[in-house]
């Protein structure tokens, strides 16, 4: 059985048996993982409180052959984000962040730049309970697994910016189209010159840049539907946890 040393962020878990836990894990070379903790839920356990959701931690574990259920041998603690669990809005933003980043790729995938991204998030949530950063995370993971957002032209005659008023985005043709191409693009959702900026401001550099650039309420809320159909219409599903978040923001 090879064993394997990745960076791994705790994106679940449930359990198996008398005193078994089943863990997924978003790791940084191997993508998703699941592995099971053998007696974790026992009082003595030698995993403690450490393979709770968020955790961020040095896995080893043995790969089973033809078996997608692999065994933990190690499991250390680089960055708990308890600051996640502290209260319902964080919770549920940071569950939020970690379907998502497991939805974006199948079993046997790796993206280093989604792990990433995903740590680097939680890291930043953990300090400030901005949605500002989930609708940074969101274009950004879209532009990862390969849904980049035409945001500097129409689609349809390919008038710039600029010159655009009423700008609308239409997800099934992938970004922005003009008031005059509404009726080429039927699913088309409107968006502010406003939030075209906070995507255009968001969309490369550093992840703590978003918490510098500027939207105003509204502006954030309307941008949320907008990431919200795309990402729907992009993975072909509404996840889980969007209603789950949706009672609390
Ligand atoms: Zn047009």
């Amino acid at each position: 059985m090879p064993l394997h040393t990745t960076e791994a962020i705790v994106i679940g878990g449930h359990n198996l048996g008398e005193a078994d836990r089943i863990i997924p894990f978003f790791t940084r070379k191997l993508g998703k993982v699941r592995a099971v903790a053998r007696g974790a839920r026992r009082v003595r356990s030698r995993y403690g409180g450490t393979l709770e959701l968020f955790t961020l931690g040095q896995l080893v574990f043995f790969e089973s052959p033809n078996r997608t259920l692999h065994k933990i041998n190690e499991f250390s603690v680089i960055e708990p984000f308890a600051e996640l669990k502290a209260d319902l809005g964080r919770l549920s933003r940071g569950a939020y962040l970690v379907e998502l980043a497991g939805a974006s790729i199948e079993e046997g995938e790796s993206s280093e730049e989604i792990f990433l991204l995903l740590r680097d998030a939680l890291t930043l949530l953990a300090l400030h309970d901005d949605s500002r950063l989930l609708r940074s995370f969101e274009i950004r993971l879209l532009r990862i697994v390969g849904y980049l957002l035409e945001l500097y032209h129409c689609l349809v005659c390919r008038s710039v910016l600029e010159s655009i008023a009423e700008p609308a985005i239409s997800p099934t043709r992938g970004g922005l189209v003009c008031s005059r191409c509404l009726s080429r693009a039927p699913d088309n959702l409107p968006i502010s010159l406003e939030s075209l900026g906070f995507l255009r401001s968001v969309l490369h550099g550093r992840l703590e840049q978003s918490l510098a650039s500027p939207l105003s309420h509204p502006h954030l809320t309307s941008l949320q539907e907008v990431l919200r159909v795309c990402i729907a219409h992009f993975f072909g599903k509404r996840l889980r946890s969007v209603a789950f978040l949706s009672l609390v923001e």
